[in-house]
This record gives C-alpha cells, structure tokens and sequence, in this order.
C-alpha cells in the first residue's frame, strides 16, 4: 500500500516558515478536513534573525496568492514600495558614480535587444544617457522619488513593475496570524528539543519541551542559520562559498527620519564602502541601514567608523547589531522526507535581496510538485534539488559579477575580489560571450530564472561595461530601436508628471485603502 502524504512539520517561524506554510495551506486548502495538515512549531526563546527588507516583485503574486489584501499589508508591515536598487559608487568609488537596476524589463525586451545600439550611441556621445535611463522610465522616477503606482490602481497592480520594503518582524506576525485565523495552520510555540528518525533515516518525529511529539509525513525545516533538522539532524554538509563572495558580516540599525512626513526613497540604496557597502531602505516610519563587510579585510571597528559616517553625526548614539553570515549553501535541499527552506538551506550576502524570493520559489515548487505518497517523493526530491541548486548557482554569479566589475583600488577587498581564482568558471565563460553580444534569454537555461537576462544587462552597462559590438551582424533594424527610444523617453515625460510621490501615496493607502481586486 502507498503511504499517502498527509501532514507536514514545518520548523520555524521565521519569514521562511510563515511564507512556506502560507504558499502551501493556500494552495493545498489547508482550512478544510481534506486538505494537508501543517503544523508550524517556532520556538518561544529564539528569535527571528529580523532583517530582510527587501523583496522581489513575486512578493505581490505571493501575497496575492495566499488571500492578503495589500492595504492591510501596508499598514501592517510599515511597508513602502521599492522600483529597484540604485547601485553608489560600486563602479569607480567617485561621488558621481551611480546606476540603476529597475524592476521593469528594458523597452521591446527580449524580443527586441536595444543594448547594441545603446553601445554604439553611447561610445559615440560622451553625453549619452545611462543604459537604465535610455531603455526604461523607472530610473527617472526613482529619482523624483516618486510611487510605482496611483491611488486610483488596484491592490497589486501597479504602472511601474515594483516589489516592497517592509519591516521583518512585523511581516512574520502578519503572516503568521493570517495563516492561523484563515488558513487552518496550526500553530505550536515550544521549543524543539529533539530530531528522531526511524529505520528508514525519515523523521519521525520532533520533541518538544511542552508540547510532545510533533510528527508528519514530511518536515520543513526553517530553523534559520541552526539548520535542525536538514544540517544537524540529516547530516547534510555545508559548501562554503566565502572564496567566492567574502561578506561575512553585518552591523544593521535602525533610523529615524528627520521629519515624520519626510519623503521614503523608493528604491534600495546600496553604496559601496572600502570593505563592502551599505544598505539603505526606507520604510514608513524609519529607515533600515546595515553595512555589510568583509572580516577577513577589515574590523568591526572600522567598519563601524564607516557606517557611522554614512549615517551622520546625528545618529551617532544608534547602536547596531551585528550579525554573523556564513557565506553558502546546504550540499543538498531535500533528504528523505525533509526539505529547507531559507536560512536553514543557506544564505548569501543580500545584496539584490535574494534571500526571500528564493524562499518564495522554493515553497512554490514544493507546493505544486507535492507527492502524494511517501514513494514517489525521492523523485521530486531529485528534481527539487536540481532546481534549487540551479538558482544558487546563478545567485552566486550574479552577486560575483557586480564584484567583478568594479574598477575600485581604494582596499584589498576590491582588488582581491577580482582575483580570477575567486570567480566561478560559469561566470567567466558568460563574461567572455558578453564581451561581443549582450546577456539574453539562449544564456540561461530555467524558464523561472532568478534573475532575467535583463539584470545582467543593467549591472554590466551599469558599471561601465561596454561590449565589442563590430562582429554583430548587420540585421539590426536601427528605426525600430529609435522608436523604443523615443518611447522610452515619451513614457518617462508621461509618468514623471502623473505619479504621486512615494509618501503621499503611502499616506493615502492608510488613510483611504486601495482597491480591492
Ligand atoms: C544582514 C541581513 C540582511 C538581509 N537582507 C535581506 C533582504 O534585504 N532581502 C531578503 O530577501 N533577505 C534578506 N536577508 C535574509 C532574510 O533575513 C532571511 O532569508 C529571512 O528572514 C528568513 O529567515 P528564516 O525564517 O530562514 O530564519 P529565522 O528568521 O532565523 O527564523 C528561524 C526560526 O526557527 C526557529 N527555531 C530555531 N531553532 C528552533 C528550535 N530548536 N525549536 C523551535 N524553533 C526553532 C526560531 O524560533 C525562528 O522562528 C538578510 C539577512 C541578513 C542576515
């Protein structure tokens, strides 16, 4: 007889238990009798980590998804919007050196590729816009600070592609309550004591301190850095990939605004610094900034120095926390009947905020491949862990690249960073297609790739790369791209004048609500 899947453990109630456990009781109808049961255990003595304030668009799908109107979510999670990430001084370290990477896809992209003749304009005109500028609006948006949408816009839908910033301890409890009242998850809070297997190397069970046994025909384990139950338990190894990216570190705080009423900046803001770079991320009523920094090049000491005069004398007395990052990932996802999923399968340094739409990702794909028997879940283990091992491989290469090809000589880290030891072949091998034609679709080989085409393109030309365009053939039709041009520039005149700044919308979506879909 097969043995039916039925019930589910999730450890940790963390951004990655609460999402895993909303994606999969939405989907698998957790409120009725016939649907899968989830527990969710998350113990009373150890926090959450409490950072990861920046999202991906897929968190609009994800919310969308699990039933949660995005006014509550707004005035629940101190949530702001976010067009991007707005990249300072990574290039050459000079005042003036800036670019974007925006949500939205440059215009005609992919079916028409306007970087080529970006190239060829911009190695002709020493005042030639940036790329992000010439085939997007978004940039020019950010810099007016202003909202990705109307008032009048439905809840989710938005005229410029955008994600959120929102506040990481507030957002677990939202979601956790919303899995609790509507979703049928239920909810233990007990610490785990211990992990017993059967026979068979499967879990069987989790002990608790008050609670007892928790048992399930598969467990989820979000116990964040700790890794219970796939590390410790399963004895999965780790891969250090701190020879590849050597952010080992971070000193996060939290500051206020000058004034209650003073504009949120609704993109990222990531500016390097000697040994790594800073974050900073507006939400409603406080900034979130945290320098992130190699230990290997520098102290926390000076790195503190550092993030101290980023903030201004102002802030001086804020104190920060500093968090450890082990750079890396678990060897594999999914052994037997556990699978990880966020802190617990990994973490990177978070720049370009990969860490939850990765988790989103992976609850997705475990939620609709879900064996239905115990026998036939070695198989979708086998092919979730291809996936899963795909995606950090392109994260590793795309967080290398902006490494790569900074120009910066200010500190070792910099230097050190471009070592070519230290870079993945799979990313050489990219590095040396893109020197004659631009990043497309034919590079990469998912249909739900991490980062699109489209990122690479906007961080090459970002940081000052430019491309061998003279071995391309001559069946570009240059009238089509001056017309994406032009209508680049048409829109970016349009919306600049139309949409709201980012604060006033956000007043307005606490005080009137948006539409509800
Ligand atoms: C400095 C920094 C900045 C970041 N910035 C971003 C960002 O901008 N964007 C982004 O996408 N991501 C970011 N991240 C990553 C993001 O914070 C995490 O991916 C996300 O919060 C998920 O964490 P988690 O739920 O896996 O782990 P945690 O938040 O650590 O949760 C672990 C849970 O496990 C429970 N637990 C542990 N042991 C036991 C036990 N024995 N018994 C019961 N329960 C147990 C804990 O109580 C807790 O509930 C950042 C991370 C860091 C460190």
């Amino acid at each position: 007889m097969a043995r039916a899947v039925r019930s589910i453990c999730i450890v940790g109630g963390g951004t990655a238990g609460w999402l895993t456990a909303g994606i999969m009781a939405a989907r698998h109808c957790s409120k009725s009798g016939g649907g899968l049961q989830i527990t969710l255990v998350e113990s009373e003595t150890i926090g959450i980590v409490g950072v990861g304030e920046g999202t991906w668009p897929t968190m609009r799908s994800t919310l969308k998804k699990i039933g949660i109107s995005e006014t509550d979510f707004f005035r629940e999670c101190n949530a702001s919007f976010k067009h991007g990430a707005k990249f300072a001084k990574w290039a050459t370290g000079e005042a003036s050196d800036f670019y974007y990477h925006p949500l939205m896809l440059p215009e005609g992209f992919p079916s028409l590729d306007l970087a080529p003749f970006w190239t060829d304009y911009s190695q002709a005109h020493s005042d030639a816009p940036s790329f992000s500028d010439a085939v997007c609006f978004q940039e020019a948006v950010c810099e007016l600070g202003l909202a990705p949408k109307l008032i009048t816009s439905p809840e989710y839908a938005g005229i410029a592609n955008y994600a959120y910033h929102l506040d990481a301890g507030r957002f677990a409890s939202f979601i956790r309550d919303h899995c609790v009242k509507n979703l049928g998850v239920r909810h233990v809070v007990d610490d785990v004591t211990e992990v017993v297997r059967n026979d068979t190397g499967d879990i069987d069970y989790v002990g608790t301190r008050k609670s007892g046994r928790l048992g399930g025909d598969l467990f989820i384990d979000c116990s964040g850095f700790r890794s219970l139950l796939l590390g410790e338990t399963m004895c999965v190894p780790f891969v250090d990939c701190s020879d590849v990216l050597f952010i080992d570190r971070a000193l996060a705080m939290q500051v206020p605004y000058d004034h209650e009423q003073s504009n949120v900046i609704p993109h990222t803001v990531s500016t390097a610094q000697k040994h790594g770079w800073i974050w900073d991320i507006g939400l409603q009523s406080r900034r979130g900034v945290g320098y992130v920094f190699s230990s290997q090049h520098t102290t926390t000491d000076a790195a503190l120095e550092e993030l101290r005069t980023y903030v201004g004398d102002k802030h001086r007395g804020l104190q920060p926390r500093e968090i450890k990052i082990v750079s890396g990932h678990r060897q594999t996802f999914w052994v037997g009947n556990c699978v990880a999923v966020g802190l617990a399968g990994g973490f990177l340094e978070p720049l370009e905020a990969s860490a939850l739409v990765l988790i989103e990702l992976s609850a997705d794909l475990i939620s609709n491949m879900m064996p239905l028997t115990r026998e036939t879940m070695d198989i979708v283990a086998k092919r979730f862990n291809a996936a899963t091992q795909y995606r950090w491989d392109r994260i590793i290469d795309f967080l290398k690249l902006h490494y790569l090809l900074s120009k910066r000589t200010d500190s070792k880290f910099w230097i050190d960073n471009r070592d070519p030891n230290s870079v993945p072949e799979s990313l050489k091998e990219q590095m040396e297609l893109w020197r004659y034609r631009a990043p497309g679709d034919q590079d990469f080989t998912s249909s739900q790739e991490m980062f699109p085409a489209a990122s690479y393109q906007y961080v090459l030309f970002g940081m000052g790369f430019r491309m061998e365009t003279r071995h391309q053939p001559l069946a570009r039709d240059s009238d089509v791209a001056r017309r994406a041009f032009a209508q680049n520039a048409a829109l970016k005149v349009k919306w600049t004048k139309i949409l709201p700044k980012n604060r006033d919308l956000l007043n307005k979506i606490r005080e009137h609500g948006l539409q509800k879909i």
